[in-house]
């Protein structure tokens, strides 16, 4: 069912505490850890406890939540002294998604080129 936990989500694994993960913060909703591959200074990532497969379907599920994950991503970005940083959504295979469980990209910590590749 939409937003329950997956049993082969592996950011449903890190929530669970299955995985480890370096986690920077955490809410009642959303939990936010480091990027295991990071393509910049700061790369953490945001997600939801809850699972859906990308930002769209949870923000029309739970738009609370969602609003949630835009937060804690500035947070995160106020947590790192970032000045510029960029919170990406990649949706679909084409654009660079490889877990199908929303999560906000929080990068910073270097110069960001516009547009992205
Ligand atoms: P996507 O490619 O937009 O779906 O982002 C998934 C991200 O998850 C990638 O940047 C991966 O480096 C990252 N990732 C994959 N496995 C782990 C992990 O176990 N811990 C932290 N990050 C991970």
């Amino acid at each position: 069912m939409a937003g329950e936990p997956q049993d082969d989500c592996l950011f449903c694994k890190i929530v669970a505490g299955h995985i480890p993960a370096t986690i920077v913060r955490e809410t009642e909703t959303t939990v936010a850890f480091r990027d295991i591959n990071p393509q910049a200074p700061t790369h953490v990532l945001v997600i939801p406890r809850l699972h859906y497969p990308h930002a769209a379907s949870l923000a029309a599920a739970a738009p609370a939540v969602a609003a949630d994950v835009l937060r804690e991503a500035g947070e995160v970005a106020a947590d790192e002294k970032l000045d510029h940083y960029r919170v990406v959504f990649n949706t679909g295979g084409g654009a660079g998604q490889t877990v199908f469980h929303a999560h906000a990209h929080v990068l910073g910590g270097r110069g960001l080129q516009w547009p992205p590749g």
